[in-house]
């Protein structure tokens, strides 16, 4: 028998016999693999569902259950956001970068209304308020927050700002489990079948057709036949320091990995049949800067005492253009009308005091004259409501001028800059895999964080993003597996 390999497919003829026998199989249950196994289901196909862990959950079940959603939702027109169509998708397009796929942020643009009408309908609770300001997640049951950098530019002359961020009603953090815990009751009223502990370590292959997969169960390598298509639905490859280094070298200036176990197997399975990894170096991080709150009004530099970016922001978007900076470390500057006690799990600390940004200057061993001009520079400008250097916007752009000022050090190494990945197999809107021509790979299907989507660009990245890409596009894929 051949040797059975995550980098080859193995041969159909040489199975020694089939095991299990479905339409669709779904490796992988956390929102992705739930939301395709759904919509196969409701499309009639049989579906067998296979997940390494003991249960259902993978990343999806560790977040905020936040989901990125615009165009007009009930909560934005309640709360007096006139959020369309076009500004939504002009802002996905303008998230993904350089690495954007228009074709997804189309669709996805054109359907969120519908999709966040189909979350309720599996019965995710939404309240529909929102709660202002700038928060990581609600600490209370708000369903909607600002979370991105819809507000900032250069986002806000390209599309008009609106929060979109619609968190699962849920008390405080972690509305990631409850979202799951109600897609997987829907897959498995559904009739999904579930097998856990089974670890998908091979597709199998007939000609150039996926047609299954070898999943491993109680150590022993079992033969799953699948008609119709095998969905890859198995997270990122943040915990795969060899892949890391080989694609996403740059995450190594960052310390915290966030997800769960996220090997890049399904990446590795789909690359084995040739499905193409793209944006395999783009990484989300942030590092909570903005808790509390009023350090959101803070100036960053690096440090040579310069600033780096528009600081009004999503914190993200900030802490990823900060580890683009030589040194190891960047500065948040603040005065005295906006200087709390940082959070202990943020890992923020003080680096330097003054009565004058020209002695916080020489308490950070910077060359007289470059963070002081900054903050003369951006004060002046400040007072008359302009940035000229980065066009923050009013009215996060405030002077810092009330003695005594602080220079917080949020340190790459040490400071909590959590990050995941975000590059992976390049998939078409109904979520086929595509080989390096752009062709589909028959019968091999992908979303999520395995494949590259809405969340494409780690300088782009807004809060809900991940999840609206798995959600949807797993559907998308579950649907197409299915037909
Ligand atoms: C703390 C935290 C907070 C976050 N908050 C948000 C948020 O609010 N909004 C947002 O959009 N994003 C958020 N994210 C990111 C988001 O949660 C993830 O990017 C997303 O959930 C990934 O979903 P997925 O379905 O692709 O993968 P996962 O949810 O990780 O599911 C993959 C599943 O596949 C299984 N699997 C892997 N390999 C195999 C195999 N070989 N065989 C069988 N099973 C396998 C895994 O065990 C896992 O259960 C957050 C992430 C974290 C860690």
């Amino acid at each position: 028998m051949p040797d059975i390999s995550m980098v080859r497919p193995f041969p159909a003829s040489a199975v020694p016999q089939w095991d299990f026998a479905t339409d669709v199989a779904i490796i992988g249950f956390g929102a992705t693999g739930a939301c395709a196994a759904i919509e196969a289901r409701t499309a009639g196909a049989r579906v067998l569902l296979f997940e390494r862990s003991s249960g259902s959950g993978g990343a999806s079940a560790l977040s905020g259950g936040e989901i990125y959603i615009g165009g007009g939702t009930d909560a934005q027109r309640a709360a007096g956001f006139d959020d369309t169509v076009e500004d939504f998708t002009a802002y996905l397009k303008l998230a993904g970068g350089p690495c954007v796929d228009e074709a997804k942020c189309e669709l996805y643009g054109r359907e969120a209304l519908d999709h966040y009408q189909w979350l309720k309908d599996q019965g995710v609770p939404y309240r529909g308020n929102f709660l202002p300001g700038k928060h990581i997640e609600p600490t209370d049951d708000s369903t909607l927050i600002w979370s991105g950098s819809e507000a900032a530019a250069p986002f806000c002359h390209a599309a008009r700002p609106a929060p979109r961020g619609h968190v699962i009603q849920h008390v405080g953090w972690g509305g990631g489990r409850p979202l799951v815990n109600i897609l997987e009751a829907r897959a498995r009223d559904l009739g999904t079948e579930f097998h856990c502990d089974a670890r998908a370590v091979a597709l199998i292959t007939d000609g150039a057709r996926v047609c299954g997969a070898v999943v491993r169960i109680d150590n022993t390598n079992r033969f799953v036949r699948a008609t119709k298509g095998v969905v890859l639905a198995t997270g990122g490859f943040v915990f795969n320091d060899a892949m890391r280094r080989k694609y996403c070298p740059d995450s190594f200036r960052v310390n915290s990995p966030i997800g769960d176990k996220d090997d890049g197997i399904g990446i590795e399975l789909g690359v084995s049949v040739g499905g193409d990894a793209i944006h395999m170096d783009q990484f989300f991080t942030t590092c909570p800067w903005t808790m509390p709150e009023s350090h959101a009004y803070g100036v960053f530099v690096n440090r040579a005492g310069q600033r780096f970016i528009n600081e009004d922001c999503y914190h993200g978007r900030v802490s990823r253009c900060a580890v683009d900076q030589d040194g190891g470390k960047v500065y948040l500057l603040l005065d005295m009308a906006h200087f709390v006690q940082p959070l202990d799990l943020a890992g923020i600390t003080i680096a330097g005091t003054g009565n004058t940004w020209e002695e916080v200057e020489a308490e950070l061993d910077m060359a007289p004259g470059t963070l002081s001009a900054t903050m003369a520079v951006y004060n002046t400008h400040a007072r008359a409501g302009r940035d000229p250097l980065f066009d923050k916007q009013v009215p996060i752009l405030t002077p810092l001028d009330q003695a005594p000022f602080v220079a917080l050090e949020l340190n790459f190494a040490t400071s909590y800059f959590s990050f995941f990945t975000l590059g992976g197999l390049r998939t078409s809107t109904d979520g086929e895999v595509l080989d390096r021509q752009g062709q589909p790979i028959a019968g091999l299907y992908a979303a999520g964080r395995c494949t590259s989507g809405l969340p494409a660009w780690g300088h782009g990245y807004s809060s809900g993003m991940s999840l609206a890409d798995c959600t949807f596009f797993g559907r998308q894929a579950g649907k197409a597996a299915a037909a």
